[in-house]
């Protein structure tokens, strides 16, 4: 039996490829790649001549089978999407446990992700913390995951495109509130990586100024028991305490 081998991939930088993902890439069979053109570069780079095959959210379900077999016939197969860690809002998933499945080895390498990288330096508690990833973009879904996230006490991750950050900001306020913490982190590893920290009105006045660029990682503090004492009006006071009464 061949071993599955998932590999990290740089998020920005590529001088964050490690030692060990370089010679895996260069030794094993074949690479089972979310968009093959993409990872040529960084074959390429690395002067790794590995072959590849496209594995992605659209073909997942035709390539578990043949990948199984390529493995059961003794090919140890890489798996890599376009950046970071495979299966973290990225294909893999049903591939690895596929092969959980058939007690095929499963060997997972550690190296770049966006949410932990964002996670250090935010300020924010980094535990206890739940990844969330990105919001659901039907309507019905999106809110049910938001009124899911409110109840939340852990740091929460997100992620975003820039063409929906501000959106998903207005969002987030309509949810949680203007003061909650937040820290955006765009840019990772790049040269203009950046992090905007603030409260998440602060955080929307600065974008209505300023166009988003690069991808973003949303990371907001957790829901804090003071909070409903802030937020409390009056008038929702006055309800409550009445029906305390009756
Ligand atoms: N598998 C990846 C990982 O381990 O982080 C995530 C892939 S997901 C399709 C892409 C999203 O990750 C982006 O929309 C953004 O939210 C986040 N992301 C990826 N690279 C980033 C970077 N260099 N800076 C900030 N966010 C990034």
């Amino acid at each position: 039996l061949g071993c599955l081998y998932l590999v990290p991939t740089p998020i920005g930088n590529l001088d964050d490829m490690s030692i060990r993902a370089v010679q895996t890439l260069q030794s094993v069979d074949l690479i089972a790649a979310e968009d093959t053109r993409n990872t040529q570069k960084l074959l390429n780079h690395f002067q790794i001549q590995t072959k590849q095959i496209s594995f992605h959210e659209h073909n997942t379900q035709q390539r578990i089978p043949e990948l199984l077999e390529k493995l059961n016939s003794g090919m140890n197969i890489a798996q890599v999407s376009d950046a970071g860690m495979p299966s973290i809002s990225d294909p893999g998933k049903e591939l690895v446990a596929a092969c959980i499945q058939r007690q095929i080895t499963v060997i997972p390498l550690p190296g770049p992700n966006a949410a932990l990288t964002a996670l250090i330096a935010s300020g924010i508690a980094p535990q206890p913390f739940y990844f969330y990833g990105f919001l659901p973009r039907k309507l019905k879904l999106q809110q049910q995951a938001l009124r899911q996230l409110q109840q939340v006490t852990a740091t929460f991750i997100l992620y975003e495109s820039p063409y929906r950050i501000r959106k998903t900001i207005t969002t987030l306020i309509q949810y949680l509130g203007s003061e909650r913490q937040v820290t955006l982190a765009r840019e990772l590893t790049k040269i203009h990586e950046a992090f905007l920290r603030g409260t998440l009105g602060e955080v929307q006045s600065y974008l209505t100024e300023h166009q988003p660029r690069g991808e973003y990682v949303i990371i907001v503090q957790g829901y804090q028991e003071s909070e409903q004492i802030q937020t409390i009006s009056s008038q929702q006071l006055l309800e409550l305490i009445q029906n305390q009464i009756n």
